[in-house]
């Protein structure tokens, strides 16, 4: 920042450099309007502290000398410094032209704004983003085009609202900009609405509309069509560059928290190592899938798949390859099943499958084809088998989890009795004619 401070008083000048200095790109010191004047006509000052009385002018009216100058006077921040505490010298110094007062009995306060300022600045400065400008107003958008070219903000632009309509369905931005007028059939108002219904990214991309300060009607439309904001020409570069900024900061804030929801709900319902769905899971959706079998008679199996001699697996090879002999059989599994199918990791080294809308028989081939696949798979160099238990709901009765689970588990059991690595079908529901593989 290129700071001015205007202040008659050695001890105060003294303190108010140690605390600007930090921020400051450069900093004049004065005691007076006057002298004030000239350094600002040969330097460039965006940032203006300043006494309430000056050696030879009075604070409030140097503010408005400084207010209706076209270099940039009427935005840049004026601070007052004050010791009154009258409110009325605080009303006066606000309506003159001040951007904030502070007391000089409390110059924490003013430190804390610089700080908030400065934060807020280097913020601005490194906020990328892709910006949709619509304008067909060629000066104002090269204004707009030029002022942000310095920027981490990506801006491109059209004229009509039908080229735009076009690119917001192929690319997603972080904002769009578009004047109210617009050259073309199609208008912004109707370009806003078909944003809208785009998709849910599009549903929530701020929209910034430039209006006629003239035209009330048209600002209300546009706003109620789903502008976020408007704002009114003649454009305020500077205003217009802190709306924009702080819309695609809300927005990319908005993005991060959705983005960690979505992380965290994938977290609740999947196994971190093998990124199958857990038991909780299975536990959320089963009492619909079965309610919905019983009532329009479609068959569920399950398939419960157990590793055999695991603990061996384990003893011998250490437990970390151990993990990656789950992580083989998880990805055979999501890449060989349906993802309707859903296979999940029920516990250590058990995994079930749910399979809507199959029968027994069909569910066991199936089961065989897994088992051999597994035999042939040999995950991380290790030769691996399984056991599997086959259960089907029954057409006659509503069977729960817990009974087609232990069904499936008592098949399960069988199997590893039969010397593992094969399928065993239950016949506690459905009879099969499923023959397992022999070893
Ligand atoms: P069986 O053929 O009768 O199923 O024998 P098993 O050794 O597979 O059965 P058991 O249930 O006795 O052992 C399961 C082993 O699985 C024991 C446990 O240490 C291991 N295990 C469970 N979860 C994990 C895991 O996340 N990583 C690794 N590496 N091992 C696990
Ligand atoms: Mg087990
Ligand atoms: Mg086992």
């Amino acid at each position: 920042m290129n700071i001015l401070i205007i202040e008659p008083s050695r001890l105060l000048q003294y303190t108010l450099e140690k605390i600007f200095k930090p921020y400051a790109t450069t900093l004049h010191i004065t005691e007076s309007g006057r002298q004030a004047r000239e350094i600002q006509q040969q330097n460039p000052i965006d940032f203006i502290c300043l006494s309430f009385y000056l050696q030879d002018m009075d604070g409030v009216d140097f503010i408005s000398e400084v207010r209706t100058q076209e270099w940039g006077g009427e935005t840049i921040p004026i601070l007052m410094l004050t010791s009154k505490k009258d409110q009325k010298v605080a009303e006066q110094t606000i309506r003159g032209g001040a951007t904030e007062i502070f007391q000089k009995d409390n110059l924490a306060a003013l430190e804390n704004y610089l700080q908030l300022y400065a934060e807020h600045a280097r913020q601005q400065a490194s906020l990328s983003g892709d910006v949709l400008l619509i304008d067909s107003d060629m000066i104002q958008a090269q204004e707009i085009l030029d002022y942000f070219i310095n920027t981490q903000l990506r801006f491109i632009h059209f004229t009509s609202a039908e080229q735009a309509a076009d690119i917001v369905r192929a690319a997603e931005f972080d904002m769009v900009i578009t004047n109210a007028i617009l050259s073309g059939s199609m208008t912004a108002r109707a370009l806003i609405r078909e944003i809208r219904e785009i998709n849910d990214t599009m549903y929530r991309v701020p929209i910034l509309a430039i209006t006629e300060a003239t035209n009330v009607s048209q600002r209300l439309e546009l706003l109620r069509a789903g502008a976020n904001d408007s704002i009114q020409k003649p454009i305020l570069l500077e205003e217009l560059s802190i709306r924009v900024k702080s819309m695609i900061q809300n927005k990319q804030l908005f993005d991060t928290v959705e983005l960690q929801k979505q992380q965290l709900e994938e977290l609740a319902v999947k196994d971190p190592l093998t990124k199958l769905y857990n038991r909780h899971y299975l536990l959320h959706i089963i009492d619909d899938i079965l309610r919905e079998s019983f009532r329009h008679k479609f068959p569920v199996t399950l398939l419960v798949l157990d590793l055999d001699h695991f603990k061996q697996i384990n003893d011998t090879w250490g437990h970390s390859s151990g993990d990656l002999v789950l992580q083989g059989i998880a990805n055979l599994l999501l890449k060989t099943i349906r993802d309707s199918d859903k296979p999940i990791r029920y516990g250590g080294e058990e995994f079930l499958i749910l399979l809507p809308h199959c029968k027994l028989d069909d569910g066991c081939k199936k089961a065989e084809k897994l088992r051999a696949q597994i035999e042939a798979l040999n995950p991380a160099e290790i030769p691996v088998t399984v056991s599997i238990g086959v259960a089907q709901t029954s057409f006659g009765s509503h069977i729960s989890f817990e009974q087609l689970f232990g069904s499936a588990d008592k098949a399960l059991y069988k199997a590893k009795a039969a010397g593992r690595n094969c399928v065993i079908a239950s016949s506690d529901h459905e009879e099969s004619s499923f023959k397992t593989a022999k070893k």
